[in-house]
């Protein structure tokens, strides 16, 4: 019986009509198509992409080297190494995060006490070679300094699931 429903199937192309049918239904429908680079989709505040690091109003770094981000960091993909500034106040001297290792979790954002690490919006870059692939604190500074509105507005954004 099977066989013969097949034959006919194939026979009269039913599921060819199908297969048109459905074409036909979204045919005239609106288009969800976006017509990436020129249109961008739209990214929610709490979007995972590159990182950054904050500085408060003052220009002072917001990091304070309590390493929480490393140590929760599930790829090890963060480096750090600190020492007491000339001022008592303990500040890293390096801060590295390999983007070959992370995996976008966010879970450095999640533990930082003072919002310094925050992964921004940006989901758009490219690396030449393999040392650029090692966001720097300086290269994460100055992410933050110049996306610093867009950041603050979504950790605010974002408060409320936190
Ligand atoms: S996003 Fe996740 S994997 Fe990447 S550095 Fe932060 S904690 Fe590590
Ligand atoms: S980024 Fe935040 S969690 Fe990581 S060391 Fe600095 S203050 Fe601590």
């Amino acid at each position: 019986m099977n066989a013969l429903t097949n034959y006919f199937k194939s026979l009269f192309l039913l599921e060819l009509l199908r297969g048109l049918r459905l074409t036909g239904r979204y045919l005239f429908k609106r288009k969800f198509t976006v017509m990436y680079p020129e249109e961008k989709a739209p990214v929610s505040p709490r979007f995972r992409g590159l990182h950054a690091q904050r500085r408060y109003a003052n220009g002072e770094e917001r990091c304070i080297a309590c390493k929480l981000c490393e140590a929760t960091c599930p790829a090890l993909a963060i480096t750090i190494e600190a020492s007491p500034r000339e001022d008592g106040s303990r500040r890293t001297t390096r801060y590295d995060i390999d983007l070959f290792k992370c995996i976008f979790c966010g879970y450095c954002q999640e533990s930082c006490p003072v919002d310094a690490i925050v992964e921004t919006r940006i989901y758009e870059y490219h690396f030449e070679n393999r040392e650029d692939a090692v966001m720097t604190k300086q290269k994460l500074l100055a992410l933050g300094d110049k996306y610093e509105a867009q950041l603050a507005a979504d950790i605010e954004a974002q408060a409320r699931y936190r």
